[in-house]
């Protein structure tokens, strides 16, 4: 948990939202104000189904943790109103104008953050297959929020919405037309809600209009991609079908060549379940070196652990492949921009990203790399061709501030 909670009663608020993501294992939420931005509370249940579960919940300048078996997600959920009433928020009647779900998966039919009805929910339940560990927990998280507090709006807002409408030769497998149309089967793009929130904030940082500049976009954190914006419309994303193509990430392998899946499953007789295992939990830089941390992953490195340098370097030459393709792409970069765990701290990952590029007109500058703070903040030199960033990105203020616009529309 990362945001600053305010300490003030959210009684007194217009508009609040209650924020849920929920994961397959997990559930992480926030109350906050979407207009002055203030954050109430924040919270996080973890290894939900397991024995070990837990929750912890910031409130009024406290964090409290409480050990204790959350069945499934509608437990958790019920912990979570109980932890708010122990500090005096009663979820019932504080007057939440939302809440709002994040949905990994909206498929070819959602697009826009969706006011929760039945018909809503039997949709997205249709599109569980494309996103077995998140669209069923997902709506869990729905079905429990409107059995617990059924006066308030529900709104779901698709991680896959921004990219709706990617170029058809950008978003086309090519695989059998008719299969793919059968099955549904394109490149959708996920972490959409983070990619055009932060290609917001850095026009408003450079104090340009979104729609007259090219932004290249690294979303680094557990999960890791990349994606090409012109004029504010996104026209290259690095994830797929699923979450699993592109990037290097904390657990996930990111591209490989789909030989490999039938190789394993015919030479290693791994089933689809274990392939699907292997790649989504047991590979990226855990695969490579036991450590999805990029933090563990960078004190082994600096301790002389070959595998951790061997994963740094693959992580590494990886984000450098797709940089290169994303200006190609573009033709002409203005900005390029990290964000998220890893790319707003890790300053050597930006460094080694870009590092040796000043004849494609990229120059950092090492001492403006070095900075650490939450603000957005310039890498590069004043006479750099292409300005590189650094923006937080911040979800679930851009899903609070979707799901109030669904509910006034
Ligand atoms: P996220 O999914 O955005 O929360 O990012 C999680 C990733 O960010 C994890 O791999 C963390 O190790 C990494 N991270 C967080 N803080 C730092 C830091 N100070 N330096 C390097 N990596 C970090």
């Amino acid at each position: 948990m990362s945001a600053d909670i305010a300490t003030t009663d959210p009684v007194s608020s217009t508009t609040l939202v209650l924020v849920l993501n929920a994961g397959s294992s997990s559930l992480k939420y926030q109350l906050l104000e979407p207009e002055s931005e203030k954050v109430f509370a924040d919270g996080v249940a973890q290894r939900i189904g397991e024995e070990s579960s837990s929750i912890t919940h910031e409130q009024n300048g406290q964090s409290i943790t409480r050990d204790r078996k959350l069945a499934d997600h509608q437990e958790a959920l019920e912990e979570m109103l109980s932890l708010f009433a122990d500090n005096g928020t009663d979820l019932t009647t504080v007057g939440l104008t939302a809440v709002g779900h994040r949905v990994v998966h909206g498929g070819q039919m959602f697009y826009k953050p969706t006011v929760v009805d039945g018909d809503v929910i039997n949709d997205i339940d249709k599109l569980s297959d494309l996103a077995p560990l998140h669209n069923p927990v997902a709506l869990d998280g729905v079905r429990a929020m409107r059995k617990l507090l059924p006066d308030t709006p529900s709104v779901c807002v698709f991680d896959t919405a921004f990219f709706h409408n990617l170029p058809k030769e950008v978003s086309t497998y090519a695989i059998d037309r008719e299969i793919a149309e059968e099955y549904s089967i394109r490149r959708y793009g996920f972490h959409g809600t983070s990619h055009q929130y932060v290609s917001g904030k850095v026009a408003e940082f450079l104090r340009r209009d979104v729609g007259d500049l090219n932004q290249i976009i690294m979303h680094l954190g557990n999960g890791a991609s990349i994606s090409a914006i012109r004029g504010g419309s996104p026209v290259e994303t690095s994830m797929g079908l699923t979450p699993m193509e592109g990037l290097v990430m904390g657990t996930r392998s990111g591209d490989v060549d789909p030989g490999v899946l039938t190789h394993l499953a015919r030479a290693a007789k791994m089933s689809s379940d274990d392939i699907d295992k292997m790649l989504n939990k047991q590979s990226g830089l855990k695969g490579l070196c036991g450590e999805n941390d990029f933090r563990e992953l960078s004190n082994k490195a600096a301790a002389g652990d070959e595998d951790a340098k061997l994963a740094y370097d693959v992580y590494i030459h990886r984000l450098r492949k797709y940089i290169g393709a994303y200006m190609l792409t573009l033709g002409r970069v203005d900005v390029i921009t990290f964000t998220a765990g890893v790319g707003e701290n890790a300053s050597d990952v930006r460094a080694d990203a870009m590092g040796h590029l000043a004849q494609f007109g990229i120059k950092i500058d090492p001492d403006r790399n070095a900075v650490r703070s939450k603000e957005p903040r310039k890498i590069t030199t004043d006479d750099s061709g292409i300005t590189v960033l650094v923006v937080p990105t911040n979800e679930e203020l851009s899903i609070a501030r979707q799901s109030v616009a669904a509910v006034e529309a």
